[in-house]
């Protein structure tokens, strides 16, 4: 059984967890890594509740971003032998949280829209 977690990261759909949310993987066409799919090709849950739903995903995508930092600023800590200027290390958070930006944004998506539907095992071209 797919956990939650599994949902959110890969970006799939919350009630069947097994449609993709999105049209495209970010490896095959990373310009395009905000356009949605506008139900799920699985279970037909429609992603596009309502005008202005996915704000609150702004807040999801943020925590993921404070997690990743905190991550890099502990790897940095530990792995780096000598101190680094305070100029150094917001240039490599910089570099990695700009990289990482499409990644935040699906995964604040999917993170939001996870928090209002429950998982339903059978639900497969169903349209609950
Ligand atoms: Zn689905």
């Amino acid at each position: 059984m797919k956990s939650i977690m599994f949902s959110v990261l890969s970006c799939k759909c919350p009630r069947c967890r097994e449609g993709n949310m999105f049209k495209y993987s970010l490896l095959e066409r990373p310009a395009k890594f905000m356009e949605m799919n506008k139900a799920c090709p699985v279970c037909n849950l429609n992603l596009e509740q309502e005008p202005g739903y996915y704000y609150g995903a702004m807040f999801v995508s943020y925590a993921f971003g404070i997690i990743e930092l905190a991550v890099i600023l502990i790897a940095i800590k530990l792995l780096s032998k000598g101190p680094f200027s305070i100029e150094t290390i917001m240039i490599v958070v910089t570099f990695v949280y700009v990289v990482l930006t499409p990644v935040n944004f699906r995964w604040g998506r999917s993170g939001w829209i996870a928090l209002f539907f429950r998982h339903h095992k059978n639900t497969k071209k169903a349209n609950l």
